[in-house]
């Protein structure tokens, strides 16, 4: 049976903000399939902060998106069609060809994902990489021993939403996030367990932080950069540990950002600020899916979605979550009226 996939298409390079002329939604005829692929009827798909790098035609850690074809990027389904005998019909499979409505995937590039566990699109949150990063910054980059005081920046998103929950678990014994507005702090302290929430939007951050840290900051997780990274310097104790996981308040700046200028503090108090990329993690996922599936299954870990409707609706949530559109998890549901 053959199928009409939408799909959406680079269409232009930003330069600076991106906007929906940077996109394409066009119709294909999706291929027949070849020996050991199977045919996946996307049903959620992932848009995240990271994609706003590869739009650049710059050399990165991956390559960028090309002009004139399809993006990429985490997605779930269904398999309604096989070649392969590793992957039937009917499985729930994540894989990395989203931004389509129907995917050829090779067999060996799926994950085969249990929706007994949890719902099909938390593989893409709290139990795909987002999560994950939340637990490898926390256990490995910049380890929460207990009794520390962590700092955790964008937390009302996907990542920080999780590492909030997650430092405690972990030991930590005071939790603050930074977030845009009021709407979001307070939903950073009462429905995801923080301690308290600074609104970065509302005065200067040294001093928000400076009162919600009195004694300092022991692990900061960075997803922001910029101000937020400076004063996390400022705030960081003796021996401080800082993961640099993202710098969303860079990614749509033209031409170089300037570092923190406090650098020196690190040296001073000898702080350790480590880069990371999940994908060097994805060994720990098995011991995180078990860990983060038993939280959620006792309630303990909290999670939100933000969803949108539809394939023609995927630009909208990813500049939405560059400008901070999405509370948890932004996604996109693409079966809805199929
Ligand atoms: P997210 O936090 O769900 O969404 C991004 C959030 O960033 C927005 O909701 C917005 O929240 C905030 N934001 C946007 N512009 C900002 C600014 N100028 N200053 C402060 N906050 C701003 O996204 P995510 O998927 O969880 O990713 C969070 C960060 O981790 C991103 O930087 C991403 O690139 C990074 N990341 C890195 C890795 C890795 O392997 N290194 C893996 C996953 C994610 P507000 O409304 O609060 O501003």
């Amino acid at each position: 049976m053959s199928h009409t996939s939408r799909e959406i298409r680079l269409a232009a390079r930003p330069v600076g903000e991106p906007g929906p002329e940077h996109f394409d939604l066009v119709a294909v005829e999706v291929p027949e399939l070849g020996e050991g692929q199977v045919l996946v009827r996307n049903t959620w798909m992932s848009v995240d902060p990271y994609m706003r790098g590869r739009m650049d035609d710059v050399p990165s850690y991956i390559p960028p998106f090309e002009l004139g074809v399809a993006l990429e990027g985490s997605a779930v389904g269904e398999v309604i069609a096989s070649t392969s005998d590793a992957v039937p019909v009917g499985a729930t499979v994540s894989h990395f060809l989203g931004w389509r409505e129907y995917a050829v995937v090779d067999a060996a590039h799926v994950t085969v994902v249990d929706p007994a566990l949890a719902a099909p699109q938390a593989y893409l949150g709290v139990l795909g990489t987002p999560g994950l990063t939340a637990y490898a910054a926390l256990t490995d980059v910049a380890p929460v021993r207990p009794g520390d005081v962590v700092f955790v920046s964008a937390a009302a998103g996907a990542v920080g939403s999780v590492a909030g929950q997650l430092a405690r678990k972990l030991g930590a014994a005071r939790v603050i996030g930074s977030a845009g507005g009021p709407v979001k702090t307070r939903k950073v302290v009462e429905d995801f367990g923080f301690d308290a929430a600074v609104d970065y939007r509302e005065g200067a951050l040294p001093a928000q932080l400076a009162a919600a840290a009195p004694d300092g900051v022991d692990v900061y997780l960075d997803h922001v950069g910029g101000d937020h990274l400076e004063a996390a310097i400022g705030a960081a104790r003796e021996g401080g540990r800082i993961a640099l996981i993202g710098a969303i308040s860079q990614y749509n700046a033209v031409g170089p950002v300037p570092g923190p200028g406090n650098l020196f503090d690190a040296v001073r108090k000898q702080l350790t600020l480590r880069g990371m990329l999940v994908n060097s993690y994805f060994g720990l996922f098995p011991e995180y899916t078990a860990r983060a599936a038993a939280w959620l299954a006792d309630g303990s870990l909290r999670t939100e979605e933000t969803v949108l409707d539809g394939i023609d609706r995927a630009p909208e949530a990813f500049l939405g979550v560059l400008r901070g559109a999405n509370t948890g998890k932004m996604l996109v549901r693409l079966d809805s009226g199929r």
